[in-house]
């Protein structure tokens, strides 16, 4: 057992033992009362031998499926902004989802005013930097604690077409309140000189924004939430993986989460915020009730190259290519099965450590999170597009500083995520669907889980991002 039981004060005994696991849970009909619970298992031969005996340690208030950024932001947001306790639950480990393939940037360039997801990045990116000038006033340093940097973001365009698209959205971020500016390629050319430049090249730049560690941000966003450990207030359990939900008899609710190791009570809410794996996830969960629920989030690949310490190429902002707007697949690129639909667009960071981050693709494969080497030669020819000087590299010399990032963004065919109650049932939210924006989108995102469960007015509001909408 990992960090589930390092966060219990009920621990009793720990010994030495074998292998299976059993349950013996005994909860009270009350579903608001303090639960009387006792229970056994035995862990792998290598693992200890746990017997508790306690009362009420496995209800929460809340209760989180999934602990990547959204789970765990959510978990903070309800931690800090109310005074209820929350359990949140992992099959794995926090960065084993979407969240720890990240790029970390945090950007508006990409993104239309006027749009309801505009409205929840725009809350969310203010409350990222509120975090980053807040860790500044008690004297840490947001670049070491969230990889934190303020580099400013340009959306390239190389071509009359691209360039006469840039300055309308350069006008329309400018109207909606951000600094943009419209650079023509003699200007482009001074602020990235290693950047190839004609004269149709072009690009948005707004110097505000801002990227992170994906890494360190959940670092730093656990390490907040433990501190509620002590009070009895947070557990966490991974490696854990949900199987099912227990109803309760007296209303439309679900009483319980149940994972393999584990039955939690929830006297509040439940959010599920699974990522790419809530549609398949709640359609289980359902179907063991006899019922049919489909959510069409579906998961979406994505490969990001790393390049540990590199400094052969002279990077000053966050780079992406305007056609990221809406992933065209980029000629020349032939994806061999019409479904999978590959793209590829460039997006180029230097993270807080100094590795070079070179993105991205995105195709629907399934699951299958496989290292495909293609697709990493197909990143790398894109970027070398953009920068000449690496074209004189082989990415077989660069082996031994090399990493690739893979994940899976949870995609919604309608572009936005579902955030909201489950029609029909009193206590289950869904927070998931983010695709490639849920490192930029998060904290927003448990502003609004948090007020919509309180049912405290938003400051977004979140009706387009309901659950109905979406129903198959
Ligand atoms: C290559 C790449 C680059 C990206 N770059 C950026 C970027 O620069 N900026 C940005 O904003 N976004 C970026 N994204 C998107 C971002 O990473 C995702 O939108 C975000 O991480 C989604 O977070 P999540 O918490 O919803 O999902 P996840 O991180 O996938 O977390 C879901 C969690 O649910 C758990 N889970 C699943 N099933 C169960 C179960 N049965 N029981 C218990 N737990 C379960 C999983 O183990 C997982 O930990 C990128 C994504 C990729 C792939």
């Amino acid at each position: 057992m990992k960090m589930a039981s390092l966060h219990h004060s009920h621990y009793t005994s720990s010994v030495n033992l074998c292998s299976t696991h059993h349950f013996s849970v005994f909860p009270s009909h009350n579903n608001n009362s303090m639960r009387s619970l006792s229970y056994k298992y035995k862990l792998p031969a290598t693992g200890n031998l746990l017997v508790r005996s306690c009362s009420d340690d496995r209800a929460f208030d809340v209760v989180i499926v999934g602990a990547g950024i959204i789970g765990l932001t959510v978990a903070r947001h309800f931690l800090m902004d109310s005074d209820l306790s929350v359990a949140i639950v992992d099959k794995g480990l926090p960065c084993s989802g979407a969240t720890g393939a990240g790029q970390g940037y945090l950007w508006m360039t990409h993104k239309t005013p006027g749009t309801a997801t505009w409205d929840l990045s725009m809350r969310s990116h203010q409350l990222w930097m509120m975090m980053a000038e807040s860790l500044k006033e008690q004297g840490f340093d947001p670049m070491v604690e969230l990889g934190w940097k303020k580099t400013g973001s340009l959306l390239v365009g190389r071509t009359r077409g691209e360039s006469d698209m840039l300055k309308g959205r350069v006008k329309q971020l400018s109207e909606s309140g951000l600094k943009a500016e419209y650079l023509c390629s003699s200007d482009l050319s001074k602020r990235e000189p290693d950047l190839l430049v004609d004269k149709d090249t072009a690009a948005a730049f707004l110097p505000d924004d801002c990227q992170l560690d994906a890494h360190c941000a959940v670092a730093y966003i656990e390490k907040a939430n433990r501190g509620f450990a002590s009070k009895g207030r947070y557990a966490e359990f991974y490696d854990d993986p949900v199987k099912c939900f227990i109803r309760s008899d007296s209303n439309r609710g679900v009483e319980a989460v149940q994972t393999s190791k584990n039955t939690l009570y929830s006297k509040k809410a439940i959010i599920v915020a699974a990522g790419s794996w809530t549609g398949s996830l709640m359609q289980d969960l359902f179907r063991n009730w006899g019922m049919e629920f489909r959510v069409p989030v579906r998961p979406r690949k994505g490969h990001l190259l790393e390049l540990q310490n590199f400094n052969s190429l002279q990077l000053n902002h966050g780079l992406m290519e305007a056609g990221y707007v809406d992933h065209r697949s980029i000629s020349g690129l032939e994806s061999s099965d019409h479904g999978r639909d590959l793209s590829v667009s460039m997006t180029a960071t230097l993270d807080a450590a100094g590795s070079l981050l070179i993105g991205s693709s995105r195709e629907f494969v399934g699951f299958n999170t496989d290292l495909d080497e293609s697709v990493i030669s197909h990143i790398w020819k894109r970027v070398g597009e953009f920068f000449p000087k690496l074209r004189m590299l082989s990415l077989s010399d660069l082996s031994a500083s090399r990493k690739v990032r893979i994940g899976l963004r949870p995609y919604m065919p309608d572009g936005k995520p579902v955030i909201g109650l489950v029609p029909g049932l009193s206590n289950v939210y869904l927070a998931a669907g983010h695709e490639g924006g849920g490192l930029s989108m998060a904290l927003g995102t448990a502003e609004m889980v948090v007020d919509v469960v309180l049912s405290r007015p938003g400051r977004v509001d979140s009706a387009p991002f309901s659950v109905d909408r979406v129903l198959e």
